[in-house]
Formats: structure tokens, sequence, C-alpha cells
């Protein structure tokens, strides 16, 4: 049964993303079997992973709102072991169209629940926001990973997101855990980067992962390219860190 995490953060420009993508990409090249579910109407994880789509599918609004059956929105990559369910700018309107929907904040683990024998781990790219789309990956979530930015105000707005999951495990989900916090965009010549990773890992203790992701040019040059920084280059250090980060996961997961 596939373990799901949700990459969650209402702040904008993060590292949900970066993360998600370059996670999932480097769980399937260690064999681990992956679905990367694209839930922001910004589809930033879609077109980051575009050159390795083959024969695209429908999209993660057909399945949540027209009803389309979730074999039939998965789409096939270039990695054996990866696959992905992309988004459209159509998922603007899910938020308000889930509204009048029975169970609202179900309707993505009904999506999932077909598929989750098929994959070891589901991956959830959140959209910047506490709404809808991200109550109902809360819902169905095993776990969340907060990336935080080593940057000023990175702990402002992270008392609503705690709260937020407090009340998901109160009402939606009791099993919902804290997978992580991670820190990105962190850069060893800065003091600043410094402090804030100091002061979260004060505040998070042992839920802050070990390994960070530093501030790394291909990173942000590998989206432009639609691929994930391990295919644009393998030996950079963005790539590197995200294949810590899926050692040290699968170390204390499984
Ligand atoms: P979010 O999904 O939280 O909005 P993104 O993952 O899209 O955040 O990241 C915001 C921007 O920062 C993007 O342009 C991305 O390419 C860039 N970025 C993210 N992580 C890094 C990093 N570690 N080093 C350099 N640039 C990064
Ligand atoms: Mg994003």
């Amino acid at each position: 049964m596939a373990h799901i995490i949700s990459l969650t953060n209402q702040k904008g420009g993060v590292g949900k993303t970066t993360t998600s993508v370059n996670l999932s990409v480097s769980l399937a090249v260690s064999e681990v079997k992956t679905l990367l579910i694209d839930l922001d109407p910004q589809f930033n994880a879609t077109t980051g992973i575009e050159e390795l789509l083959i024969e695209p599918k429908g999209n993660i609004y057909d399945a949540l709102i027209r009803g389309t059956a979730s074999k039939d929105v998965v789409t096939k990559t270039k990695l054996e072991h990866l696959d992905i369910v992309t988004s459209t700018s159509d998922l603007v309107g899910a938020e308000v169209e889930l509204v009048s929907i029975m169970a609202r904040e179900h309707q993505l683990k009904k999506v999932l629940k077909p598929l989750l024998k098929k994959y070891d781990y589901i991956l959830i790219d959140c959209p910047p926001s506490l709404g809808l789309l991200t109550l109902n990956a809360l819902t169905c979530s095993d776990a969340v990973i907060i990336p935080i930015q080593c940057e000023y105000y990175a702990l402002e707005g992270l008392g609503q997101l705690l709260n937020t999951i407090r009340l998901v495990q109160k009402n939606l989900n009791p099993d919902l855990e804290i997978e992580g916090v991670l820190l990105t965009m962190y850069d060893g010549r800065l003091n600043l980067s410094k402090q804030v990773a100091e002061e979260v890992r004060s505040y998070f203790e042992d839920k802050t992962f070990k390994t960070v992701i530093h501030r790394n040019v291909s990173l942000s040059e590998a989206p432009s390219f639609g691929k994930p920084a391990l295919l644009y280059d393998a030996n950079s250090t963005g790539a590197q860190n995200y294949m810590s980060l899926v050692e040290e996961i699968l170390k204390d997961g499984n």
C-alpha cells in the first residue's frame, strides 16, 4: 500500500513543487514505485517534468470533478517507476466546485483508492493556500512534508498551517503525521540561512530532516527544460541533496 505524503505550506515559493518533482524522481530512480500528483492549478510540477511525459492522459481535475476513472488520469513517464497525474488551470474552479459536492474533503481520497496498491509512495504537490484542495490532500495523506525557505519570515504563517493540520487530525484524518520539516534554498555563506535553520531545528527538533536542500542553480534552471535536476545535471548539489533526502526518508520510513 502506498505511503501518501503531501508537500504543503500555504506560502508560495518555498520549494513545494521543486521538492515534489525532485523527490519523486529520486524515489523512482531508487526503484521505489512512485506517483506524483500535481494538485496546484498553476501546474508547475506538470511543466517541470514535461519532457518525461509519455502520451499525457486526463488530469487531476477530470478525476476530482468530472468523475473520470482514476486509471485514466495516470500518465506514464520515461522513468520506469514514476507516473504522474497532471494538473491544469481548470483546477482553479475546483476550489469552488468542490464546495457543493458531498464529502467534499474526501474526493481525492476516493480518486487515489484504486491506485494505492500500484505504488510505494504517492507525493502530492499542494497549492499555496489552505483551501479545499489542500484539505483534500491532508485528508488522504499519511504524512506531510513542510518545506521551509531559509529566508526572512520563514516561520511566518507556520502557526496557521500547524493549526490546520491539527484540525484535520481531529476532524478528518486522525492518522495524519508530520513526516518532516525540510529546509530549502539554504545558502551556507549567509548568516541568515544559518539562523533560520537553527530556529527551525529548535522549534521542530527531531522533526526537521537532517538533509538540507541548498540554493542551487540547477534546481531553478531544470524546470525550464521540463526536466528534474537529476536528468538535467545529475552531479549538481541540488540533485544530490534530493537523493540524500530519499535515503533519509527510506531509512526512517520502511
Ligand atoms: P512553491 O512550489 O512552494 O511555490 P517552488 O518549488 O516553485 O516553490 O520554488 C520557487 C522558486 O524557487 C522556483 O523558481 C524554483 O525553481 C526556485 N527554487 C526552489 N528551490 C530552489 C533551490 N534549492 N535552489 C534554487 N532555486 C530554487
Ligand atoms: Mg508550487
